[in-house]
């Protein structure tokens, strides 16, 4: 299988090179030049597997130049008890006949991208391997919240790794920020920036760019790499639990195997949607993908009109991880479905230059094929949480509210039935606050976030999940803060000493 740059299709590698480079040298991401296919018998077979025979089955078909122990080092050590909370590694709950809740966020910190980052770390130390680079890996990371701390907890302890995470001073949340101060891990760095969350992203941007400072690091015995979405390392394991969500529905006898559900996905970076998008063009059989979005709703519109517009105002809102304006994934969809491959890069340069692109009309039509979008604000956001716990005794996160309403809308709309999968991408404790005030009222709010986790844990009587009970009396172990200006020289530092 070759992996082909979307922004040059001479650009052609194998998936640990894409692995390695994370964005290609063009700018552009690794796509597969062919979607591996799954037989409806293949599919059969799958229903007696757990989630890590069905993760090493989808990744030796993407990950063609790993072998069979390769795949099983990296599945066993990534999916295992020790780092979910259930051995099912992802849980099916059913909501109504309809609707089933497919609950991403049993990992070590609590969203789905647990499923992408847990297993990243050894997919990467894999990749650099087999290209004979015998440096150790650097992860810079500039964390707005939820990726660092996963991030963090994916690389802690892997041999040969290091990882230094950024977070602004201002605008993280009381309890993201105490998840990373805590941080174990001898390889581990978190350093807070004076700043808002550009502030530190620029200055990571600005220490991967500087040719010469990249040099004298590299040639030190280390080489650069990051942890974001657009890593194709991050994208192949989020296809497999849309195969895990869909055959556990054939085996609670949801569905029959072969019938059609849709899928719904609170999308930010377009990463989640897109592994479905994958899933379906492999063979499983889904039917619509619906894009749910918050205020931010760049992506409703695109694909309502067939116009991408980042020219808009940025909203912050109270479903953080998807305050997105520009979609980096949706390159690769783009790229996927179009006949004529140039067309990626015209966007993407008019994406640049103008702030928009308008796609051409056979791409407009596939899209109208597999998706439907829509979005819902902050107050349609919390009053979904507060029927959702009311209908259903069953408590969501903001993100996961975003889907299930944009769900009630599309199926209102288009009196379309189908038995559908809502990802759900975010435990509610890490929403506390939100998800507190939704089903209670404002006046249960305290300034302090833990004592809203404690609040909301006693009132509607589910624990508080192991690796957040107590974080406020964890032992601060990164006290570390630096200007914008002096990113690069706490990196030298780092390394220096380390
Ligand atoms: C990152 C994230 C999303 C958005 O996922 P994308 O793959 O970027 O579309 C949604 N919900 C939560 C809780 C997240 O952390």
């Amino acid at each position: 299988m070759k992996y082909i740059s979307t922004r040059n299709t001479n650009n052609i590698v194998e998936a640990h090179d894409a692995i390695k480079q994370g964005i290609a040298e063009d700018g552009g991401l690794y796509v597969p030049e062919n979607i591996p296919q799954v037989s409806l018998n293949e599919l059969e077979d799958m229903l007696k597997m757990n989630y890590r025979e069905v993760a090493k089955n989808i990744l030796l078909k993407y990950l063609d130049d790993f072998n069979e122990d390769e795949i099983k080092y990296c599945v066993d050590n990534a999916y295992n008890v020790e780092s979910f909370d259930t051995d099912d590694i992802v849980e099916l709950h059913n909501l109504d006949e309809n609707t089933e809740i497919l609950e991403l966020w049993h990992g070590p910190t609590y969203a789905f991208k647990d499923l992408a980052l847990q297993i990243l770390p050894h997919l990467l130390k894999k990749s650099i391997e087999k290209s004979k680079d015998t440096r150790e890996v650097v992860i810079l990371t500039a964390t707005s919240g939820d990726t660092g701390k996963a991030a963090l907890e994916g690389f802690k302890d892997i041999k040969g790794t290091k990882i230094i995470v950024f977070y602004p001073q201002e605008g993280v949340s009381n309890i993201q920020k105490l998840q990373m101060v805590t941080q174990k891990g001898d390889n581990t760095f978190v350093v807070s920036v004076d700043g808002n969350f550009d502030d530190a992203q620029t200055g990571v941007k600005k220490i991967f760019t500087d040719k010469e400072f990249k040099a004298l690091i590299e040639n030190n015995g280390y080489v650069f790499s990051s942890a974001n979405s657009i890593n194709l390392g991050r994208l192949v394991p989020q296809i497999i639990y849309y195969f895990w969500g869909y055959l556990n529905m054939v085996r609670k006898s949801q569905i029959k195997m072969g019938e059609k559900i849709n899928v719904v996905v609170p999308t930010g970076n377009f990463g989640n949607i897109l592994a479905g998008f994958y899933a379906k063009k492999m063979g499983l059989p889904l039917n619509k993908l619906i894009c749910a979005s918050n205020s931010n709703n760049v992506l409703t519109e695109f694909i309502r009109t067939g116009c991408y517009n980042k020219n808009r105002g940025f909203i912050q809102t109270n479903s953080p991880s998807m305050d997105i304006i520009i979609s980096s994934n949706l390159e690769r969809l783009l790229f996927n479905i179009a006949s004529d491959k140039q067309y990626v890069k015209k966007y993407m340069d008019n994406l640049n230059f103008e702030g928009f692109y308008n796609i051409e009309k056979e791409l407009k039509q596939c899209i109208d094929e597999n998706f439907w979008a829509s979005y819902c604000d902050d107050n349609t956001t919390l009053e979904t949480i507060k029927s959702v716990y009311s209908k259903y005794n069953y408590v969501v996160d903001t993100h996961t509210a975003v889907a299930i309403n944009v769900l009630e809308q599309y199926r209102k709309l288009s009196g379309d039935d189908t038995k559908t999968i809502v990802a759900s991408t975010a435990s509610p404790f890490k929403f506390s606050g939100s998800v507190l005030s939704a089903i209670f009222g404002e006046n249960q709010l305290d300034n302090d976030e833990y004592v809203n986790l404690e609040k909301l844990s006693d009132l509607v009587s589910l624990e508080i999940p192991k690796n957040l009970k107590d974080i406020n009396k964890q032992q601060v172990l990164h006290k570390t803060n630096c200007s914008p200006d002096s990113m690069k020289q706490v990196v030298k530092n780092i390394l220096e000493n380390a």
